[in-house]
C-alpha cells in the first residue's frame, strides 16, 4: 500500500486564498486587521521569524508592526508593552516571539496577551478553554494538526488515537481535539512502557515528539492516518556518502508511506498548516473582537 499524502502546502495555500479574500472584506467593513509582533532581543531566529511573517501579512493583506524591545528589556517593561498593545484598538493580534531572553518568565508574559488578540493560543486562558471544547482563538499546531486529521476524511467517533507527546501546545490540544470527537484515545509520553504496543492499535496515529524517526514503519497499522508533527535538523550521509543537513520527522516517512493508508510529510505537512492556522486565527481574533463589542 502507498498512502495517501496530506499535503499540508496546497491546503495552506488554499486557507491563504480564503484568509486574503476575508482580509479584504475585514478591511472594507470594519477597517484593517493588524498583527503586532514583539520581540524582545536581537535573536537571529526570532528576526528571521518575523521577516517571513511580515511577507505572509503582506501577501494576505493584514497590516504587520514589529515592537523591538532591548535585550534587557525589563519584566514591567515587556507587560506594559503589552497592556499598550491590548487597549490599542487598531491592533487586532498579538505575536511574542520566542525565545525570550532567560531573565523573563515566557509563562507571565502569555498570560498577559489578551486572550481575544492571542492569534497563537499560547495564552494559558485559551489552552485551557480547549479543555471546554471552547476556545477564544486555539494553539495553531493543534489547529494544524486537526484540520489535516478532518482532511483527511478519517471518521472519529469510535476510533483508536494515539498521541505520542503530551505538550501543552500540541501534544495535550490534540489529544482534547480527539475526544471531543469521540475518539478513544491514549496519551504516550516518556513514561509510556511499550510505545509500540499503543501505536500499533492506532487508527489515528500523531507524533509531536522531537525525537527523529522515533516512529518506524513497524510501529504503524496497517492504513492508518499519520501525522507527523516533528521537525527535526539532522547531519547525514546522502546517497555519494556526503554528510548533508535534512530535516526530517518524528516517523519514518520513507517507510511509513508503505504501511499508512494517509500521511503528512516532513516537510510540507503539518509546518505549512500550522503558518496558515496563524493567519486563519488572525482572521479569527477580529471576527471574535467585533462580536464582542
Ligand atoms: P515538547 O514540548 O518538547 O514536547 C515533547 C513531548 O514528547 C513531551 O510530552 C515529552 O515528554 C514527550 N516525549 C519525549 N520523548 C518521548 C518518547 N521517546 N516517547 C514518547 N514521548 C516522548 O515538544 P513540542 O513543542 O510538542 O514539539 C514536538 C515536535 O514538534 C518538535 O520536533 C517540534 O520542533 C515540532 N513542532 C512542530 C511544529 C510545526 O509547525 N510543524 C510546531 C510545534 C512543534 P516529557 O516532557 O515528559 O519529556
Amino acid at each position: 500500500m502507498t498512502a495517501r499524502i496530506l499535503d499540508g502546502k496546497e491546503y495552506a495555500s488554499e486557507i491563504r486564498l480564503q484568509v486574503t479574500r476575508d482580509v479584504a472584506w475585514f478591511t472594507t467593513h470594519h477597517g484593517p486587521i493588524k498583527l503586532c509582533a514583539v520581540l524582545v532581543g536581537s535573536d537571529a531566529a526570532g528576526r528571521l521569524y518575523a521577516e517571513s511573517q511580515r511577507k505572509l501579512c503582506v501577501k494576505t493583506g493584514v497590516k504587520y508592526e514589529l515592537v523591538e524591545l532591548p535585550e534587557d528589556a525589563a519584566q514591567d517593561a515587556v507587560l506594559a508593552t503589552l497592556d499598550r498593545l491590548n487597549a490599542d484598538p487598531e491592533v487586532t493580534g498579538i505575536i511574542v516571539q520566542l525565545p525570550l531572553p532567560a531573565h523573563l518568565d515566557a509563562a507571565l508574559v502569555q498570560w498577559r496577551i489578551d486572550p481575544y488578540k492571542d492569534v497563537e493560543g499560547v495564552n494559558p486562558a485559551n489552552i485551557g478553554l480547549v479543555f471546554y471544547n471552547e476556545p477564544i482563538l486555539a494553539p495553531c499546531t493543534a489547529l494544524a494538526v486537526t484540520e489535516l486529521i478532518r482532511r483527511s476524511g478519517v471518521e472519529l467517533r469510535g476510533a483508536d488515537a494515539v498521541v505520542v507527546g503530551q505538550s501543552r501546545i500540541v501534544g495535550k490540544p490534540v489529544t482534547m481535539f480527539l475526544l471531543h470527537n469521540e475518539a478513544t484515545v491514549t496519551g504516550c509520553h516518556i513514561a509510556t512502557r511499550d510505545l509500540a504496543h499503543h501505536t500499533r492499535q492506532a487508527d489515528v496515529l500523531v507524533v509531536a515528539v522531537g525525537k527523529p524517526r522515533l516512529i518506524a514503519a513497524d510501529l504503524i497499522k496497517p492504513g492508518a492516518v499519520v501525522i507527523d508533527v516533528g521537525i527535526n535538523r539532522v547531519r547525514e550521509p546522502d546517497e555519494n556518502g556526503k554528510l548533508v543537513r535534512r530535516t526530517v520527522g518524528d516517523v519514518d516517512f520513507a517507510g511509513a508511506v508503505e504501511v499508512a493508508g494517509a500521511i503528512t510529510p516532513v516537510p510540507g505537512g503539518v509546518g505549512p498548516m500550522t503558518v496558515a492556522m496563524l493567519l486563519r486565527n488572525t482572521v479569527e481574533a477580529t471576527r471574535k473582537q467585533l462580536g464582542r463589542r
